[in-house]
């Protein structure tokens, strides 16, 4: 049995994610998870919230709650919506956790012990009423370019110019409104990435067999410029994992945290800890500590083309640096962007549609299938109401849907409900087995690839080829001049549903359960052995009728979709 370690970037805590982040991390590493455990192997699956860092501060001020007390209501929101995406995380962990304080205190003190950190003195803006230093969104003035009077000390909304909080003018704190600011020198540690140039590159370079997308922008992170540059690792906010040396104090860093992009992937692995201590695993070293048997786990991590430099560079920086043996990704799935009907989601236009009302519209089933099947692997894909409908309406509403509704009611009006017995397989049967068996064996190629569009291609080929197969047999012909005949093509057909449902369940699990729900079947077992797979429902196994498996959207209901999201959520 191999042993697969998934995870999906960590979505940050701050809100409800658009469809486009769905499918750009979590919903690929779920087909992916799903998939593994189908065939057989074990998975470790791990996700969390990425809870730390300046706009968990802010959302949580305008929200009027404590920021620890923001971050635990939004975790349990976004908990419940991945449980409504059937997402099948072993875990959903949290990066603000106990374990992922320690461990990112470990890991810094141990770097700094290899000489891997150094102090650097810098000036930054301090507000004497608030008594602390201010991140750059945490200042606000007048922008020096074009007189916009709430420029943020990072940039003008207005005229979108990058700023410096020193050229605002009458700058002041967003918290307290007090213009008495002043720069003041403080000290922050920086991660030496460029003296491991050398190790990380050679390691990228090993990795022949990953993404372009992914090399290609950890190349240019490497190369471009100066080269791979030094990053700095903490900052001076109060929400965060307080800088220590491992568990000792750290003489000058009082008072100051971690920046969430160095802790944020070191959650990967204290999430897999808070599995163990949410007593749903019992060994989380055996997936991550290559000393202790995770020599033999594959890793793979599933992410948005954004966040491939933290995760090829910044994070193995961390890892191989720590000289600890911790187990090293394997393989890096990127996607590129969904776009949004002509244009770009955007959350604070409340452009485009959110997961939570995606659910309430339709079950997840059907965004899961149009997620997949249109995943911007290449390049960047794009999201329009009429290529939904389409794809609904035909891939499993007029494909797969139709399918089992015809063959259960057919049997059931001629048969009954249970599969008939009689007749033998002839030559139409046997070229639809063999098709059956080079195409299921071409998607579990395309899956074990990650390669999300072809596996979804090749899926629905299987789905057509039934269909096909039903329109030549034409059994409801065929039983008016050869009963028994009918009968081995009703079984076939009996026995693919069945099928269908085990192959297509990483896509749409819910379908799955339906599925065999009505084939009175537990049999979810992965068809190894086509021909075998398609006999497991004997003569005389009792079946119902489902209900409707996948229902049309309707052009009024796509008009009526259109304008709600066309952006007006707040
Ligand atoms: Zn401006």
């Amino acid at each position: 049995m191999a042993r697969h370690l998934i995870t999906s970037a960590i979505p940050y805590i701050n809100g409800i994610k658009h469809l486009g982040n769905l499918v750009g991390s979590q919903l690929p590493a779920d087909l992916f998870a799903r998939y593994q455990r189908g065939r057989g192997n074990e998975v470790l699956f791990l996700c969390a919230t990425d809870e730390h860092g300046t706009p968990a501060e802010l959302a949580a001020t305008k929200a009027g709650q404590p920021v620890a007390d923001y971050c635990a209501e939004m975790h349990e929101v976004q908990s419940k919506i991945a449980e409504g995406f059937r997402l099948s995380f072993d875990h959903f962990g949290r990066s603000s956790s106990p374990e992922n304080h320690a461990l990112t205190q470990h890991f810094a003190g141990v770097l700094a012990d290899r000489g891997l950190i150094r102090e650097v003195v810098e000036n930054q803006m301090y507000s004497k009423a608030d008594g602390r230093f201010l991140p750059d969104r945490y200042i606000e003035g007048t922008c020096p370019n074009c007189g916009f009077d709430s420029a943020r000390g990072d940039q003008c909304d207005n005229c979108t110019k990058q700023l410096d909080p020193v050229d605002l003018i009458n700058p002041h704190s967003t918290i307290s409104g007090s213009t008495d600011l002043e720069m003041r020198e403080t000290k922050h540690l920086y991660l030496c990435q460029s003296q491991m140039k050398d190790e990380i590159e050679a390691w990228i370079d090993s990795k022949a067999d990953w993404p372009v997308l992914t090399t290609s922008i950890a190349k240019k992170w490497l190369n471009d410029g100066d080269g791979l540059q030094d990053r700095g690792i903490t900052r001076d906010l109060d929400w965060g994992i307080p800088v220590k040396k491992g568990d000792v104090d750290w003489p000058g860093m009082e008072g100051k945290v971690f920046y969430v992009w160095f802790d944020a992937p070191i959650e990967y692995i204290a999430c897999a800890q808070e599995w163990v201590a949410a007593n749903k695993g019992t060994d989380w070293q055996r997936w991550w500590r290559t000393d202790k048997g995770a020599d033999d786990v594959t890793y793979t991590q599933f992410m948005g083309k954004d966040n491939v430099p933290f995760h090829t560079l910044t994070f193995p920086a961390t890892i191989l640096g720590s000289g600890e043996p911790w187990k090293l990704v394997d393989y890096i799935k990127s996607f590129n962007y969904l776009n949004y009907d002509g244009g770009q989601f955007s959350t604070s236009r409340g452009r485009g549609v959110f997961m939570d009302q995606a659910l309430e519209i339709l079950p997840a089933d059907y965004w899961r299938w149009w997620l997949l099947s249109h995943a911007p692997e290449s390049s960047d894909a794009e999201f329009t109401w009429e290529n939904f409908q389409l794809s609904v309406n035909k891939d499993l509403a007029d494909v797969l849907g139709n399918f089992v509704s015809r063959v259960t009611k057919f049997c059931r009006s001629k048969f009954g409900e249970e599969v008939p017995a009689g007749g033998e397989f002839g030559e139409t049967e046997t070229a639809l087995i063999e098709e059956l068996t080079t195409r299921t064996r071409a998607y579990e190629a395309h899956m074990e690839a990650m390669e999300v569009r072809k596996s979804a291609q090749e899926l629905r080929a299987i789905w057509v080829a039934g269909n096909e197969y039903l329109q030549t047999a034409a059994p409801w012909s065929t039983f008016k001049e050869d009963p028994e005949k009918a009968a081995a093509q009703i079984r076939l057909a009996l026995n693919l549903i069945r099928f269908y449902a085990v192959l297509s369940a990483p896509f749409i699990p819910d379908a799955k359960d339906t599925l065999l729900a009505a084939m009175q079947t537990e049999n979810a077992n992965w068809p190894d052995d086509v021909p075998a797979a398609l006999t497991a429902l004997a003569p005389g196994h009792a079946f119902t009728v489902p209900d409707v498996t996948f229902r049309k959207i309707t052009d009024t209901e796509r008009e009526d979709w259109q304008e709600r999201f066309a952006g007006t959520r707040d």
